[in-house]
């Protein structure tokens, strides 16, 4: 039965315990760690997705209506939170990694904010891709957002690369395969750790979630810091259920929210 904690002052003082006491730390991120940048998560009550939901692969690739209707949901979002800058819980988890207490950042975001805070490339783990740029689906080359929607805007047809591939943002779609080198890289960083702290997410969307799972199975601690319930807050060592910008505030070196 997981410890359900309520208490800021608690939480803290037992994060920092369990932290401390750790040798390999695994942090596993969704979005909700970067509703306080302004960028709002999935399941949400109000979440602005809900206005704009994602295009699933298969529609995406079956129709260049489905493809424009796509990119103009995409651009409309981007509009919404462009000036999104990294937050507490960005910086408390790059602090972690800076001093090698957290060895791998594994994350469904695909906002590119662990990597604004300062967090070295080699230790995230994408594993739904990236939305800053975009990839031809043919020859795998990469498209600047700003150039793919001038192209756009002009000429109102999907965009396409030199090479006639379709281009796509760099994410996973829905109905999208895993990409497998993040799969295995995160499979690793799952296996090597004794502490895995799960961030804002719900914790549904498989096989992402799968990792704090296999964790848990493999003999880490779990620790999950979100505000609401999450889907494995019962295997769970400890909940933290409070505002992530709050609880990691001491491990920014702040002890208030930004
Ligand atoms: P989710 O929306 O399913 O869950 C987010 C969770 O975070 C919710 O349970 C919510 O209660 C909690 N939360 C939100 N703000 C919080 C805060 N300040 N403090 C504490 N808890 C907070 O997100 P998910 O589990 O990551 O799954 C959504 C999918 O959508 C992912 O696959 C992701 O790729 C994608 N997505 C990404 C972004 C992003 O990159 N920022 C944003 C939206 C969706």
């Amino acid at each position: 039965m997981a410890n359900i904690v309520t208490d800021m002052e608690d939480g803290r003082d037992q994060l920092i315990r369990i932290v401390e006491d750790a040798e390999h730390i695994a942090a596993f991120t969704g979005a909700g760690i970067s509703t306080e940048s302004g960028i709002p998560d999935f399941r949400s009550k109000d979440s602005a997705w809900k206005r704009h939901p994602p295009i699933p692969f298969e529609e995406f690739m079956a129709s260049e209506t489905a493809r424009m209707e796509s990119w103009r949901r995409k651009f409309a979002m981007d509009d919404s939170f462009k000036d999104a800058a990294p937050n507490t819980g960005h910086y408390a988890l790059a602090r972690l990694v800076a001093g090698d207490r957290i060895h791998s950042i594994i994350t469904q975001n695909i906002d590119g904010l662990h990597q604004a805070s300062g967090v070295p490339r080699e230790k995230i783990i994408e594993l739904h891709g990236n939305g800053t740029y975009a990839k031809c689906l043919g020859c795998g080359v990469r498209h600047e957002l700003a150039a793919v929607r001038n192209r756009f805007e002009a000429s109102n047809r999907a965009p396409q690369c030199l090479c006639g591939g379709i281009v796509k943002t760099a994410t996973i779609a829905f109905g999208q395969a895993m990409p497998n080198e993040e799969m295995r890289r995160a499979h690793a960083a799952t296996l090597q750790c004794d502490l895995m702290l799960a961030i804002g997410s719900s914790l549904v969307v498989y096989p992402a979630a799968g990792f704090p799972v296999l964790a848990k199975e493999n003999g880490a601690q779990l620790v999950i810091i979100n505000r609401e319930e999450t889907a494995l807050d019962a295997i769970a060592d400890i909940v933290i259920r409070a505002p992530i910008g709050e609880v990691l505030a001491p491990f920014a070196g702040r002890d208030r929210l930004n």
